[in-house]
């Protein structure tokens, strides 16, 4: 309350007027009052002298005499007023402030006064004024004795100004004192009803902070049955609404926060001055920033991407824009941007939804490549077996000397067309999920002793120990039996392949970290260590001619890597120029 201008104001303005108002009444009333007096006394003093007059009508003689004087004199001690009788020609013929009657005849003439004057005229006059005789200021009421026509003198009383003033001067007191008491306890009402006034108001006030700090859960009672009342009733409700509306906003902007961030996409919305008013994690992601600080920041500072940045200076007839935009960053990513405009009269506000198109992009160069690969590598037994075939038919066939090699040719690149067709199916039913595998406990020991023996005669007519061995010996794996034997044989007729006569190939196994992990090592011409990321690729071969002549297809690498992924394992490659070449398989134990 102390704090509150209102109040202040309210009980300064109302205690200021109330002191106007005091000082004015007073000031009026005292006035009033003070001729009131003064109308009281000149009417005492009327009856006093009309007193006299009965006294001495038709014995007021024109000179003084001792006994009139001494009566007189006794008079106006009794009644505690000056008296003084005048002749009509203004002589004095008797004064009560006069002790003899020589002092009497010592007066001056009296006809000029004004008191005088009046009474002569009209039978009545009054004056206040200092008299020469007392030399103070006097209220002096005289009057005629006899009429008009035959006036026998004149009798006026009188009373010094002093004692009217001290009568005045004691009805004011009187007066003020009142004033003074009424006034104050007018302020203490004041005070009091300005509180009143102001407390609800006061209420009120605290109330609106509260809610715009955001405290919605209060409810005002007034009890005034007034207005202030109305007013805390639609001051509640406001924040009933308030508390709703707010709820809602928190809800919404939670579930659009929910979704952003759940969002793979990225997400970035910009004000009409480029400046970052949103952005998901997903987009800082993307683009390398952290979101939490991008806001309030411009795209170009926070992305440092100025083809991202050139997105919006496109033409906005469109309602969105897409472009791609090469970040050049290590991973050389790509991101697809579609900007949104929101114009609207006085601002263009933009947003920008990001996706990680890099993978799509490889996908698609990928196929493009397999496609031109796929081609190729049919195109080649294709134009053999059809030149052998023109060669035969323009008259070969009766070549005796040469018409079974070439015909023995003709078989060879179909077999060559055939594994080709063989793998691609393969490569292409592993990937698309629809080769269907048995998967099981194989113990790798069966499978392994299996391939070597498919792979035997491949190996002898090199001269090739091929030896398989492992520990735990009937360590059994979680895989597809034939999908497991696919996986070594392109092993282990690659390690033969690419391993000099007279040479070792080992399939090793042992357990690692409850993995099995399976080896097949040689001691052949090794990789290259710049191919060695590219070997598990379709159709990558180191040597393209080696490997063709050699009757590789270049896709069982992929198909390796494709199975064993497929079981839940993996494969990877390690190799030394001139020294060999070793493949690591990992692949599940299977469970007791
Ligand atoms: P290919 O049918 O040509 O053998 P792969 O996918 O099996 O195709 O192998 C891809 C390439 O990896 C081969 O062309 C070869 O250059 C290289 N390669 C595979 N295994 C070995 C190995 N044991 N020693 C050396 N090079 C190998």
């Amino acid at each position: 309350m102390w704090s509150s201008r209102l109040f202040w104001k309210l009980f300064a303005s109302y205690t200021i007027l109330n002191f106007l108002a005091t000082i004015t009444f007073v000031v009026i009333v005292s006035g009033w009052q003070k001729d009131q007096v003064v109308e009281q006394i000149k009417q005492r003093l009327h009856d006093s002298a009309a007193l006299v007059r009965s006294d001495v009508v038709g014995i007021l003689p024109n000179r003084p005499s001792k006994d009139l004087q001494g009566h007189i004199s006794n008079l106006g001690q009794v009644i505690n007023t000056r008296i003084t009788l005048i002749a009509m020609d203004g002589s004095v013929v008797a004064d009560s402030k006069q002790r003899t009657v020589s002092d009497v005849l010592q007066m001056e003439n009296h006809k000029d006064r004004l008191e005088l004057v009046q009474a002569a005229k009209i039978g009545r006059g009054s004056s206040q004024r200092v008299s020469p005789t007392l030399g103070q200021p006097m209220l002096y009421v005289a009057i005629r004795v006899g009429e008009l026509t035959a006036p026998a003198g004149l009798v006026r009383t009188a009373v010094p100004m002093t004692t009217v003033l001290s009568e005045v001067a004691a009805v004011q007191r009187l007066i003020w004192l009142v004033a003074i008491v009424v006034s104050l306890a007018v302020v203490i009402l004041t005070w009091f009803l300005a509180a009143r006034v102001v407390r609800p108001v006061h209420a009120l006030t605290t109330a609106a902070e509260r809610i715009a700090t955001g405290e919605y859960r209060q409810e005002l009672f007034l009890n005034n049955r007034d207005e202030l009342d109305g007013l805390a009733k639609s001051f509640n409700r406001m924040a009933k609404q308030l508390n709703i509306r707010e709820t809602q906003l928190r809800e919404s902007s939670r579930r659009l926060v929910t979704v952003l961030e759940g969002m793979f996409e990225g997400v970035i919305a910009l004000d009409d001055r480029e400046k970052v008013v949103l952005a998901n994690a997903a987009a800082g992601r993307l683009l390398n920033f952290d979101p939490a600080e991008a806001s309030g920041r411009p795209l170009l500072e926070v992305t440092r991407n100025r083809a991202i940045r050139e997105v919006l200076a496109l033409p906005t007839g469109e309602q969105t824009q897409h472009v791609e935009v090469e970040l050049g960053d290590d991973q050389n990513r790509v991101v697809g941007v579609n900007a949104a405009v929101l114009s609207s009269e006085h601002a263009t506000r933009w947003i920008l939804v990001l996706h990680d198109v890099t993978e799509l992009r490889r996908l698609e160069s990928l196929r493009q490549e397999f496609v031109a690969n796929v081609s190729h590598e049919l195109k080649t037994p294709l134009s053999s077996i059809k030149a052998y075939a023109e060669t035969l038919l323009n008259g070969a066939l009766t070549d005796t000397e040469n018409n079974r090699k070439f015909v023995t040719q003709i078989d060879e690149q179909a077999e060559r067309l055939h594994e080709l067709i063989l793998d691609l199916l393969s490569i292409a039913r592993i990937e698309s999920g629809q080769q269907a595998f048995d998967i099981g406990a194989v113990r790798l020991c069966q499978t392994a002793k299996i391939c070597i023996a498919a792979n035997e005669a491949a190996a002898v007519s090199k001269e090739i120990d091929l030896v398989a061995d492992g520990s735990p010996a009937d360590l059994e794996v979680k895989a597809d039996e034939e999908g497991l034997r696919q996986i070594l044989n392109n092993l282990i007729d690659n390690a033969i392949k690419y391993s000099p006569i007279s040479s070792t190939v080992n399939v090793l196994w042992h357990v690692e970290n409850s993995t099995a992990v399976i080896q097949v090592s040689d001691t052949g011409q090794g990789i290259a260590p710049e191919f060695l990321p590219r070997v598990f690729e379709r159709f990558f071969r180191v040597d393209k001619a080696r490997s063709r002549a050699l009757g590789g297809t270049g896709l069982g690498l992929s198909i390796v890597k494709h199975l064993a992924q497929s079981f839940g394992g993996s494969v990877n490659v390690c190799s030394q120029i001139g020294i060999g070449t070793v493949f690591t398989v990992r692949l599940p134990i299977a469970e007791a």
